[in-house]
């Protein structure tokens, strides 16, 4: 069915625009910006309508009320506004779609101080003469593992590119079928290797790898062993893994590097954590490896960053490869990873680090603010909704540890007024800032492990806004 009655009902892009003006939503987007946005919309709306999708049979100044909300929705979520804060009530600590670890106090503070002028980032200060910026975080690192040296990257996959290219170049790597990983974002471990130049030799099948299988596979050729942490997901059963004291017992019997890709890099105490179990970086160090890589901005819960550390001799090759300057960090990341560290080595990580701090809070304080928001939502919402405080399941998440959930409390709005659970997330994803919530058989769930006290408000404010607009 075609309806084309309507056309004339869209209105002007300078209409749309006079309407954001008049709604305070007028300089969310820069003007050409807003202009191009407006425009996009408008047009996708008119083909819509020729095309006989939406708005038959619907008055003139209903259509024109439907594509003013739905532009107001638009410009507020478009991503033309670069990067805005939002809530995260997923339960979900280390959301890489969320920009994974939030930084400390002093790290934000370090950031904003060093972004504001100049610094040492390559210059030493002792002799008066050009410096490294490995060098502003290499002891603090060193320290922090056991390990003799440390470089960082821009992210571990760079992290992981590097130690090959410079380890194993032209030779192949032998590595269990068992660790062949995919993360988000397409990070797949084969697709690195032949991107680093060295040629993957799987050995084992998926659930077991002996070292027999290991040292099997060693040939003339061999350029390393290497060790993925299992990030994202578990293998449980009938199951043989290579410890990597073991792997690393071999590689220096055969002469031959080890390479351990930690994933999520691990300073704090694991069993604080709820992670016993979980390998942490100094372990990986101590159990004998060339060089373990891992992420600043998982559970070390700093920037993003690919930090190697391992011995001199591999760190300095790693140093010296050209691909380095491609994949060194910026001067911010060295400033927040610097904070961040410091804040380790002081002791002070556990209240500092909000990564930290947000899997370690207590179950009664976020069970007392559930009751808090539950109540106060259930009392403006009255019988359009039943509201209640709920157990949950959060998720370190992140790829960091896979099948940890972390006990959680937080809270469930069941719609009763014929709204979705559904459109009520989404709509709460037009709030300033907007707030990430999740669903489950039709209900919205809140989960408090990743939400600030001090977001606690907005959270109720953006869930009492989704259900007025509906
Ligand atoms: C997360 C992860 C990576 C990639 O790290 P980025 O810092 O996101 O580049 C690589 N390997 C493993 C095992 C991981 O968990």
């Amino acid at each position: 069915m075609t309806d084309k009655s309507n056309l004339s009902a869209i209105p002007s892009v300078d209409a749309v625009l006079a309407h954001l003006d008049e709604r305070g939503l007028g300089a969310i987007q820069p003007r050409p910006i807003a202009v191009r946005l407006v425009r996009e919309i408008l047009e996708a709306e008119r083909g819509a309508m020729i095309a006989g999708e939406c708005r038959h049979g619907e008055s003139d100044e209903s259509v024109r009320a439907g594509i003013l909300a739905e532009v107001e929705a638009e410009i507020v979520r478009s991503p033309a506004r670069g990067l805005v804060p939002v809530i995260n009530a997923t339960g979900i600590v280390v959301h890489t779609n969320l920009g994974r670890a939030p930084l400390s106090a002093e790290a934000v503070a370090s950031i904003a101080e060093i972004a504001r002028g100049y610094s040492n980032l390559e210059y030493d200060l002792i002799r008066g003469t050009r410096g490294k910026r490995d060098y502003l975080v290499r002891d603090a690192i060193c320290e922090l593992t056991g390990a003799e040296d440390a470089l960082v990257v821009n992210n571990n996959a760079a992290a992981v590119l590097l130690v090959l290219n410079t380890l194993a170049p032209g030779r192949e790597v032998i590595v269990s079928r068992g660790e062949l990983i995919e993360i988000g974002g397409s990070f797949r471990l084969p697709d690195v290797f032949e991107r680093s130049g060295s040629r993957m030799v799987e050995v084992g099948t998926t659930n077991r790898t002996h070292l027999s299988d290991f040292r099997d596979a060693i040939r003339s050729s061999t350029g390393a062993l290497l060790s993925a942490h299992w990030s994202n997901y578990s293998i449980s059963g009938f199951v043989e893994r290579v410890s990597l004291n073991e792997l690393a017992s071999l590689g220096e019997h055969f002469g031959i590097p080890v390479i351990h890709d930690l994933g999520s890099g691990i300073l704090a105490d694991p069993a604080k954590l709820g992670l016993s179990g979980e390998m942490t970086v100094r372990e990986s160090v101590s159990a004998g490896v060339t060089v373990s890589t891992f992420s600043g901005d998982k559970i070390l819960g700093g920037p993003q960053a690919g930090i190697a550390v391992g011995t001199e001799s591999a760190i300095s090759r790693m140093r010296a490869n050209p691909l380095m300057r491609a994949l060194r960090p910026g001067k911010l990341t060295l400033a927040a990873l610097s904070a961040t560290l410091r804040s380790y080595l002081r002791g002070e990580a556990e209240t500092a680090v909000p990564v930290l701090s947000a899997i370690m809070a207590p179950l009664d304080s976020l069970g007392r603010r559930s009751d808090e928001m539950a109540r106060s939502l259930a009392s403006s919402l009255g019988d359009r909704a039943r509201v209640s405080v709920v157990e949950l399941e959060g998720l370190v998440g992140g790829g960091a540890a896979p099948e940890r959930v972390i006990p959680s409390r937080g809270v469930q709005i069941e719609p009763r007024c014929g709204v979705s659970a559904g459109s009520v997330t989404s709509t709460m994803l037009t709030a300033s800032p907007a707030v990430v919530a999740r669903t489950h058989e039709d209900r919205v769930i809140v989960d408090l492990r990743t939400v600030y006290e001090s977001q606690d408000t907005a959270v109720v404010a953006a869930l009492l806004c989704a259900f007025e607009e509906e």
